[in-house]
């Protein structure tokens, strides 16, 4: 539908109403026409179909009170032998109004979209389909798409890509989204004439609401598509690869621009959100751009200091000096063995040494550690504490 078009449509005209119809007058015409015109009482007849979209087009805009309002303003301004252009000198035609061609007066092709601008959304509404309800043709982008995965814990820090199946709606290929059977059509709904809602009345108030024998679809299916029974809805699957960025969390959400679903009449596709779950590793965990891991180290080692061997992870073990009288749980830093940070360079390997107590002495060892106890006796280390503990 052009702008054009839309100028010179009288949709009043159309449905056979003044100007100053009320909304009960315009609804009780429209319902009139399209059960005469509706394709399915008129099976192949051209004239009748192009009726019904006209009818339907009609009704959509004067039914809605905004849609209506700026209608008449757009025709008051613009078209139809109503004021605003009788300083143009325009000349009269039999009917009382102007005769001129809007084409000349906004420019020809291509004016539309400037009209279109003065209107907002008024002219970029698609004419009706084969329903009684037209279809909004702006485009629209995608809707984003959520996915999951699982990562094992070396291709989080390192980042990988991953193959997702996503699954969204679509409309049931088995009956092209009709809902009905192959090979039979929907019928018009009997209960609301097609128009999908049902007023009621409640005392003093009528309201309307969707039409329960057809759920609002203004259509009814007698004979159901087995395959989605008779929803009209299918599912799509289709499987992408992304690319998952190195050093991501368990729990963070991955935004992959433009990988949601597609969008319509022509609109961008949306967004895909993939949250990530990661396996824990066995040695190593992670503090954000960091990788952690306890290593086990002796009594002797932790007080006489040592050079010890750390995993790193997907690497050769790296040494690494604890130095004289190391306190248990004392925690040094490998550089650059860590995560992967978004700008290529690494974090860093936390070492946490922790003392391991033996637990099975033999008679040597046994008589090393007296001895070492007998040399290095002295107050009880407690003492202090309970006298603390005392005085408070
Ligand atoms: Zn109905
Ligand atoms: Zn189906």
């Amino acid at each position: 539908m052009s702008t054009k078009d839309y100028l010179e449509k009288d949709y009043y005209a159309v449905l056979g109403v003044p100007k100053t119809a009320s909304a009960e007058e315009i609804k009780k015409a429209y319902r009139k026409l399209a059960r005469q015109y509706h394709p399915d009482a008129n099976p192949g007849n051209k004239e009748a179909e192009e009726k019904f979209k006209a009818v339907s087009e009609a009704y959509d805009v004067l039914s809605d009170v905004k849609r209506r309002k700026e209608y008449d303003e757009a025709r008051t301004l613009f078209g139809s032998g109503v004021g605003g252009f009788a300083g143009a000198g325009g000349p009269r035609g039999a009917g009382g109004g102007f005769n001129f061609d809007l084409g000349d007066l906004f420019g020809g092709s291509g004016s539309g979209e400037r009209i279109g601008d003065l209107f907002g959304g008024l002219f970029n509404r698609g004419g009706a389909g084969t329903g009684t309800r037209t279809t909004n043709a702006r485009p629209r982008r995608g809707q984003d798409v959520e996915s999951e995965v699982t990562l094992a814990f070396g291709e989080a820090v390192d980042g990988t890509t991953v193959s997702l199946r996503l699954t969204s709606s679509a409309a049931c290929t088995a009956c092209g989204g009709t809902g009905a059977k192959a090979g039979t059509t929907p019928r018009v709904c009997p209960t609301c004439e097609g128009t999908g809602a049902a007023s009621r009345n409640l005392g003093n108030f009528a309201f309307s609401e969707p039409c329960r024998d057809c759920r609002g679809r203004g259509l009814v299916v007698d004979d159901p598509c087995p395959v989605c029974d008779g929803s009209g809805r299918g599912k799509s699957t289709r499987t992408i690869q992304a690319r998952i960025p190195a050093g991501v969390g368990d729990g963070q959400r991955i935004r992959i621009k433009g990988k949601g679903a597609p969008g319509e009449n022509g609109g961008p596709a949306g967004d895909l959100y993939v949250l990530v779950h990661v396996k824990p590793h066995p040695v190593f965990g992670r503090s954000g751009e960091n990788l952690t891991v306890t290593v086990p180290v002796t009594f002797p080692e932790a007080a006489l200091g040592a050079e010890i061997k750390v995993p790193t992870l997907r690497g050769m073990p790296v040494t690494l000096r604890i130095p004289e009288g190391t306190p248990n749980g004392r925690t040094f830093r490998v550089r650059g063995r860590g995560a992967s940070r978004k700008d290529g360079t690494k974090g860093d390997l936390l070492v946490t040494v922790q003392v391991a107590v033996p637990q099975n002495l033999d008679d040597k060892a046994r008589a090393a550690l007296e001895e070492f106890r007998n040399a290095t006796e002295g107050p009880d280390l407690r003492e202090e504490l309970i006298k603390q503990a005392r005085s408070e």
